[in-house]
């Protein structure tokens, strides 16, 4: 029998070590399974995905957007139909995949905040000059 021996030894507890700032690198697993490819700017703090953009820059994992994929699979939530995620760091690219760099909003929400984002894009471009 293979069954789960309760009774006895004690199970150890997996203990994580979170390095400090960029040397922190968790392996990302989606629910398939397969390792989420990404590269860490170390600049930034961004996970570069390296999938396959769509049309809009956005990298795509098994027909869903990146962004998605590693968001769920690092907090462990299911995002719920009639929401997206939203990079809300104005320079953050759209191949980032850092869920620290995403928030959850709605699809109505989303459109208001893309015009923000540009917006302020707009106005931090005009004062670095
Ligand atoms: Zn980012
Ligand atoms: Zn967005």
């Amino acid at each position: 029998m293979n069954g789960a021996n309760d009774g006895k030894g004690k199970r150890k507890d997996k203990k994580w070590h979170v390095g400090k700032g960029s040397n922190f690198k968790p392996v990302i697993r989606g629910r398939d399974g397969d390792r989420l490819p990404y590269i860490e700017d170390s600049r930034t703090g961004c996970w570069i995905c390296t999938g396959k953009p769509n049309q809009f820059g956005y990298p795509m994992i098994n027909c869903q957007p990146a962004g998605r994929i590693y968001y769920e699979a690092v907090y462990g939530v299911v995002i719920p139909d009639g929401f997206q995620v939203h990079h809300f760091l104005p320079d953050c690219p759209r191949r980032c995949c850092n869920p620290a760099h995403l928030v959850i909003v709605t699809t109505a929400d989303h459109a208001k905040l893309e015009r923000q984002l540009r917006q302020l894009r707009r106005l931090i471009e005009e004062s670095g000059d």
